[in-house]
């Protein structure tokens, strides 16, 4: 049911014909606008799309769930165990879920790769203590395996359980596409109590030894409330705990609504601070996207040198792929860029690394340590102006030198084939290798000169599908949606 206290709700707004958005980027990219400012359940009003001789009419999005509401849907009685049709097969998206908790719905980040806006809100609709708690202790009592570990208690971002708008009235009125973007907005309520609370009875429940937090942290947030970094930092890191900055440069990061890096370094400094505290050895594990609309190959070079200088080497690495929905897929297809006015002759122009050849170069320069990759970057290198990089110094990106046997797949055509020394996994879709969920992954580290490799353990890998689920901590939100 539709609140009627704003005259929007009795409006609507025509897009542009199916057919002509079909055949008109540029109509596109102004549909797509129209669609994502329309996204405020407060105020949004519906849409009339023209298919061929029908109109198509979309509602506005619903009122956000309450907690009563949203804790009855939570408290049915689900099974918890895959549908028996399955027999006994292996199903990986049941092995990430299985000991793992939903405790909110919903996004205000507005990333523009993402889509979970769309598909869940951008008001935050947040459980109750006692049904997430609940929940905790029906894994713990039915669900089978259950060794004591609950994988996560997230959502589509960790942490924003229980953030809103100080003021439902401005809430209502807003016509912002994200609370944190250009920056975090005076409005925005960033008190993280609740959630430190939750996690300290959660801790505290019998037959519960660990909690984990799995679903990617919106860091500049986090910075906010530094006594929710510690209590993160001390109880709640598996080895390595993973955010998503997506890249280093302005012009990318702008395109995607996201922080600049110097929010990465703040909590950087928080992270190892607390860690430091608790006498634990974990790192953060960023998470980059190559081929993003309004990446350059220059942009590409920067983010690679930045990789090199802070000593982390991507083993998997994800390029931009447009998806339904998302604002960068309009930026992607139109070349506009619908965060601002769409105009046929003037407005900003976006530029996307398209064609295999470009978007391998930018996969590469995050690979930038992989022989495979390495005469792909030296041309590009000599290309841009940029040879100085290319020697077997500290300062070089790349060796000179080959590898016998090397440089003849290249990134993109890795397929089946053995490469490098394992490293970090930075990826946002799939699933690692695993045989044990429950047990949290304990990292073997190795010093590479000044740098921490991140070796693939000896032993069988005991990566938690939690590590390299899904989505984006928007970035990572696991199962719920997203990019
Ligand atoms: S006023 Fe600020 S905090 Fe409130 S909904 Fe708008 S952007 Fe979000």
């Amino acid at each position: 049911m539709r609140a009627d206290f704003h005259p929007r709700a009795k409006t609507v707004i025509r897009l542009p014909g199916y057919e002509q958005v079909r055949n008109d980027p540029v109509l596109y990219a102004h549909a797509s606008r129209l669609l994502h400012l329309e996204t405020n359940p407060g105020n949004a009003r519906a849409l009339v799309q023209r298919h061929g001789d029908r109109d198509l009419w979309l509602n506005p999005p619903p009122i956000p769930l309450t907690t009563p509401e949203l804790d009855a849907v939570f408290g049915l009685p689900y099974a918890r165990v895959p549908h028996p049709s399955y027999g006994g097969a292996r199903i990986p998206a049941y092995e990430m879920i299985r000991f793992s908790v939903n405790i909110m719905r919903g996004c205000f980040g507005g990333c523009t790769f993402c889509s979970i806006t769309e598909h869940e809100g951008r008001i935050i609709q947040s459980r109750s203590e006692a049904s997430i708690l609940r929940e905790i202790e029906d894994i713990r009592d039915r669900t089978p395996g259950f060794t004591g570990v609950i994988s996560d208690l997230g959502g589509p971002t960790a942490n924003m359980y229980r953030l809103a708008c100080k003021s439902r009235e401005i809430e209502r009125s807003c016509r912002k596409l994200s609370c944190v973007y250009p920056d975090i907005c005076s409005n925005l309520n960033t008190d993280h109590s609740s959630l430190v609370r939750l996690y300290r009875k959660a801790r505290e429940l019998p037959g519960v030894k660990k909690i984990l937090i799995a679903s990617g942290v919106r860091y500049d947030l986090a910075l906010r409330d530094p006594a929710y970094v510690r209590e993160l930092v001390t109880h709640h890191v598996g080895g390595y705990l993973k955010i998503a900055p997506e890249h280093t440069e302005t012009g990318p990061l702008a395109r995607m609504m996201k922080p600049g890096i110097g929010a990465y370094d703040k909590f950087k400094e928080l992270f190892e601070k607390y860690s430091k505290e608790a006498g634990k050895e974990q790192y953060l594990i960023p998470y980059f996207i190559a081929a993003h609309p309004g990446t350059s190959d220059e942009d590409m070079l920067n983010l690679a040198l930045w990789l090199k200088r802070n000593g982390f080497r991507a083993d998997q690495v994800q390029a931009f792929l447009p998806s339904p929905m998302a604002l960068a897929t309009a930026m992607y297809h139109s070349g506009r860029n619908p965060l601002h006015g769409i105009h046929r002759d003037r407005g900003e122009i976006v530029t996307s690394p398209k064609g295999l050849k470009q978007r391998r170069l930018h996969k590469a320069f995050l690979r930038y340590h992989d022989p495979e990759n390495w005469p792909l970057l030296r041309e590009a290198l000599r290309r841009m102006g940029r040879a100085d990089l290319i020697g077997n110094g500290k300062r070089h990106l790349i060796p000179l030198w080959q590898p016998p046997g090397t440089g003849f797949g290249g990134e993109g055509a890795r397929t089946g084939r053995k490469h490098g020394p394992q490293t970090f996994l930075t990826r946002h879709t799939g699933l690692p290798p695993q045989s044990d969920s429950s047990k949290p992954f304990i990292p073997s580290l190795k010093k590479v000169g000044n740098r921490r490799d991140f070796s693939k353990p000896a032993a069988p890998d005991r990566r938690p599908a939690r590590t390299f689920t899904q989505g984006s901590p928007c970035g990572a939100g696991k199962r719920r949606g997203g990019r």
